[in-house]
């Protein structure tokens, strides 16, 4: 019996060497592993034997069976490699081909915008100071001097967070980015408190209002607050500083207006438009005939404000601004409607 299984060795390894694809090998494994094999009839015949045969022979049938499997093994695997080597000289590369466009994204124009606004201001020497999207009645309103009853307070005007606050202090999305001057000015402040540093940055950031959005109104849009306080800050500096900015943002030769107005946290409060460079001041549809553009609204920083801040209003002064990127992106690329910049339409979005 011995010899029968060197026999089925022997023809079993000479078999291997022939097939040369995975359906032979298959085939191959079914001949002289499989159940009805003659490795498989001399287990079925270990019973029979003499007692005293059945180790040496079972031992001899187990090695035969374990070299057959580890043959068959190496042999698959030799194959695939073959295979692979086949199916690589057979491809052919065509260097010829044009090469695959990578689809690249590209800026949000309210991004190009505000990039243009800070690199701007920085070379003025302000620096960028984020705020928080969600804030305090305190901070939001209170602190900036809102009257009580401001219309701004209403409910329709403000998204309020529900959840368990303090009665009169309940949290809300700001409405504007001017809390942040606060908080700025407070954090200076904290520094040195008998003699707080000079600030100067922009605050830009997300807004939110609970308005009814149209062409002209969506409730959430972007702002950039813009504050400056010493101790010999004027409104011409004011002046200089917003004219300037005008001329970089829009050119050389845009000449800029001043016109009174009010806000609760500056005071005096003035809004400020420039020369329609649509029309040059001709009057055009954009301007609606008047030849001016509204662009941002500013002021001297209230003292009752600054004194929130931490800043003594007898020592101090300073002023402040907020202006709209959306309308100022609108009036360059001419956009009609604002609704535009956050509905995510690829197709508005594919323009710039
Ligand atoms: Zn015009």
């Amino acid at each position: 019996m011995l010899e029968q299984l060197e026999k089925i060795e022997q023809d079993a390894l000479s078999a291997l060497e022939m097939m040369d694809d995975q359906e032979a090998l298959e085939s191959w494994r079914v001949a002289y592993l499989g159940r009805s094999s003659p490795l498989m009839a001399v287990f079925d015949q270990l019973g029979q034997l003499p007692k005293d045969e059945r180790p040496a022979i079972g031992r001899r049938a187990n090695q035969v069976k374990q070299s057959l499997e580890l043959k068959l093994d190496e042999k698959t695997e030799k194959l695939k490699q073959v295979e692979l080597r086949r199916a690589l000289e057979t491809e052919r590369l065509d260097i010829t081909l044009p090469g695959r466009a990578v689809s690249l994204g590209r800026l949000h124009p309210i991004t190009k915008t505000l990039r243009k606004v800070y690199q701007i201001f920085a070379e003025m020497g302000f620096q960028v100071y984020l705020s928080r999207d969600v804030e305090t009645d305190e901070y939001n309103f209170q602190l900036l001097n809102f009257p009580p009853h401001h219309p701004a307070r209403e409910m329709q005007d403000s998204f309020y967070i529900e959840g368990e606050f303090e009665e009169d202090n309940p949290l809300l999305l700001r409405t504007h980015t001017s809390p942040g001057q606060i908080r700025a000015m407070r954090e200076y402040s904290a520094a040195n408190p008998q003699d707080p540093p000079p600030v100067r940055i922009i605050l830009p950031g997300m807004c939110y209002r609970h308005e009814q959005v149209t062409a002209r109104a969506e409730s959430q849009f972007t702002q950039v607050e813009g504050l400056a306080v010493g101790k010999t800050i004027t409104f011409s500096d004011l002046k200089g500083t917003l004219s300037d900015f005008n001329k970089r943002m829009f050119g050389e030769n845009v000449r800029s207006r001043f016109r009174a107005s009010y806000f609760p946290f500056t005071e005096p409060s003035a809004e400020v438009d420039i020369e329609c460079f649509v029309c040059g001041g001709e009057g055009c549809p954009v301007c609606k005939r008047t030849g001016w553009l509204e662009i941002l609204g500013c002021g001297m920083v209230h003292p009752i404000v600054l004194q929130n801040g931490g800043y003594d209003p007898s020592i101090y002064t300073g002023f402040a601004f907020g202006l709209g990127p959306e309308r100022i992106t609108m009036l360059c690329y001419r956009i009609e409607d604002i609704r535009y910049f956050w509905a995510n339409d690829i197709r508005f979005l594919e323009q710039f």
